[in-house]
């Protein structure tokens, strides 16, 4: 069981971000908070940015609670931060860093542990090969289950001694939710990231690819933040109003309940029954305990409202702008070379292309879905 806490927050006034925050971290500062004092701290967080009041209250916070040092940092979007951002870094001085532009450190990613699967019925039925294996497999008490063998992460997140991602609720093109575990995404520096949605051609394993990179960082999670006070989950800001803040030490346990906030299973996004399932966290959400506000209240206002289904299809961006110029950077991106530059200007190959999404993520004023 993970805890997470949720509260309401209906505005980006200061006075209203500071008491939600004050009263959704008060369990994790009365019992763990001296755990930060003279440490280092990195702050990460995508796209859209969490809104500055947001981020003000956790530097403020983690000042507070004695650490050594806090350094900022984001990948993809880093050469768009706005300046007041970077004033309130300065002013706070706090370090920011551009992962993309950091020395990334090869990690090998953890062999998990995989539930057993539902078919399976002891080994009265397997042959007496399987049977020795699986035998062995059992005493070294794992599976040996891994997707992806080694990924990269910035040093600088390898060398802190904590970090906290700051996500804004919002809903992804690649897994769904767009939460703390989908954000690893954007830590990462491009061949890894390929490498991660190029199991999307492979059934099953991109969550798992996803979760088993995620895994290499869960450990350094002194707490995760959503900013849910405005979501990014329509094209509608009415219905984007969520009005709330969400709290935890588990980053899985955070997406858990974002999803069933927003109206899906926590099952439906599948980094969280996969993290889930390989015990990286609380991905489901009968694994998490709430505290804070009332949860059922706000569900119930935000699933009339959202309406989102478990289903999903295939779907295959349109580029808006053909000729558009800023397609040139995307353009690699692309995980297997999608992006086709012709006489009349890009366009994506429909046999190629398996639906990553990642365009649509990095460019959506250009690369759109239905
Ligand atoms: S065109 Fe876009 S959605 Fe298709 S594979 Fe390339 S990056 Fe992914």
């Amino acid at each position: 069981m993970s805890s997470v806490g949720i509260i309401e927050c209906k505005s980006y006034d200061e006075a209203d971000v500071k008491e939600a925050f004050r009263v959704i971290s008060t369990p994790f500062a009365e019992e763990k908070a001296q755990n930060l004092k003279d440490k280092s701290v990195v702050i990460y967080f995508d796209f859209p940015l969490p809104h500055l009041t947001v981020l003000k209250e956790v530097i403020e916070f983690l000042k507070k609670s004695g650490v050594k040092e806090i350094t900022a940092g984001t990948s993809i979007f880093a050469h768009n931060l706005p300046e007041e951002y970077k004033n309130i870094f300065e002013k706070y001085g706090i370090r920011f860093v551009d992962f993309r532009k950091d020395r990334y450190v090869k990690l090998t990613v953890p062999l998990h542990t995989e539930k057993m699967p539902d078919h399976f019925r002891g080994f009265g039925l397997l042959s007496p090969v399987q049977y020795s294996k699986e035998k062995q497999i059992e005493k070294m008490g794992i599976k040996g289950k891994r997707t992806l063998k080694n990924a990269f992460i910035p040093i600088t997140i390898v060398d802190s001694d904590y970090i906290v991602p700051i996500v804004k609720l919002k809903v992804s093109p690649v897994s769904t939710l767009g939460g703390v575990v989908n954000a690893t995404l954007s830590l990462v520096p491009t061949m890894t990231r390929n490498e991660i949605l190029v199991r999307k051609l492979k059934f099953g394993e991109f969550e798992n690819a996803l979760v088993e990179t995620y895994a290499l960082i869960k450990d350094r999670i002194a707490f995760g933040v959503v900013d849910a006070v405005q979501g990014d989950l329509t094209a509608d800001e009415e219905l984007d109003k969520i009005g709330a803040i969400l709290f935890s030490e588990d980053g899985l346990a955070l997406d858990s309940l974002s999803a069933v906030l927003i109206g899906y299973r926590s099952r439906d996004v599948k980094t969280n029954k996969a993290g889930d399932d390989m015990g990286f966290g609380a991905g489901l959400f009968a694994h998490v305990s709430l505290y804070g506000d009332e949860f059922l209240r706000f569900r119930k206002e935000l699933k009339n409202l959202l309406k989102y289904g478990s289903k999903k299809r295939r779907r295959i961006p349109t580029i808006t702008d053909p000729n558009d110029k800023r397609i040139e950077k995307i353009e690699f991106a692309c995980p297997i070379g999608a992006i086709k530059r012709t006489e009349q200007g890009y366009t994506i190959d429909k046999k190629m292309c398996f639906g990553c999404m990642l365009c649509v993520e990095l460019l959506p004023e250009v690369f759109t879905i239905d």
